[in-house]
């Protein structure tokens, strides 16, 4: 499947946010929005500056989001079509859907330092949803759903150092660090979102 092969810190750039794609050293001074906050490439600084059309915040918000999310445009466009089926209101019911991504789940629960580390832990099999392994990182997980760790996989070194740190997770999930165990209290609302998203950008560019 084709994926991205640009630097992940390339990609931030280009979008003039944080994305959040390689784990600490984002938070680090390593981080290159840090050191280098402006667009890649040789114009890249000017091109900040340059007032940017209406199309352009759009497609710039999409590409944001879909990026954050490590997906594909067919990916990414599916769910705002399931989102658009939806009753109520349809960008945060695609931001929900995004979010209940098995991978991002993974993510949020502190076991892997970025979405696409997540993503690699269920694809290997290390996951498990009610006590069955799922190496699908599509899978939309319910309420009631408890995510863990493969009992045989449990003394990696990466789950051990979960284990030994203090793990922040969003109100819609609930973690037990020693089980290495999660929980599905409820569906993620829209404050759950942590990133500083315009939806209404994306459906407005969808929906032309
Ligand atoms: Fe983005 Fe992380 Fe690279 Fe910083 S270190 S530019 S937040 S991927």
């Amino acid at each position: 499947m084709a994926r991205y092969t640009e630097s992940d810190c390339r990609l931030c750039r280009r979008e003039g946010k944080k994305l959040f794609l390689k784990g600490e050293r984002c938070l680090s001074k390593k981080c290159a929005m840090e050191k280098r906050p402006f667009a890649p490439g040789q114009h890249g600084a000017s091109t900040m500056r340059k007032k940017v059309s209406p199309y352009g915040k759009q497609l710039r918000e999409k590409q944001m989001v879909k990026r954050a999310y490590n997906l594909l445009e067919k990916q990414f466009r599916s769910y705002y079509e399931e989102a658009e089926r939806m009753r109520g209101i349809t960008g945060e019911n695609m931001l929900s859907l995004i979010e209940r991504r098995l991978d991002n789940v993974v993510y949020r629960l502190g076991l892997a330092p970025s979405r696409a580390a997540s993503r690699q832990l269920v694809n290997h099999g290390h996951i498990c949803v009610n006590g069955k392994r799922v190496n699908i990182p599509s899978y939309q997980v319910k309420v009631g759903d408890v995510i863990s760790v493969k009992e045989n996989k449990q003394g990696k070194e990466v789950f051990k150092a979960v284990k030994e740190s203090k793990v922040i997770v969003p109100k819609w999930l609930e973690f037990d660090t020693t089980k290495l165990t999660g929980k599905v209290v409820a569906l993620p609302a829209r404050d759950d979102i942590d990133l500083a998203i315009e939806e209404h950008l994306i459906v407005e560019l969808y929906s032309k």
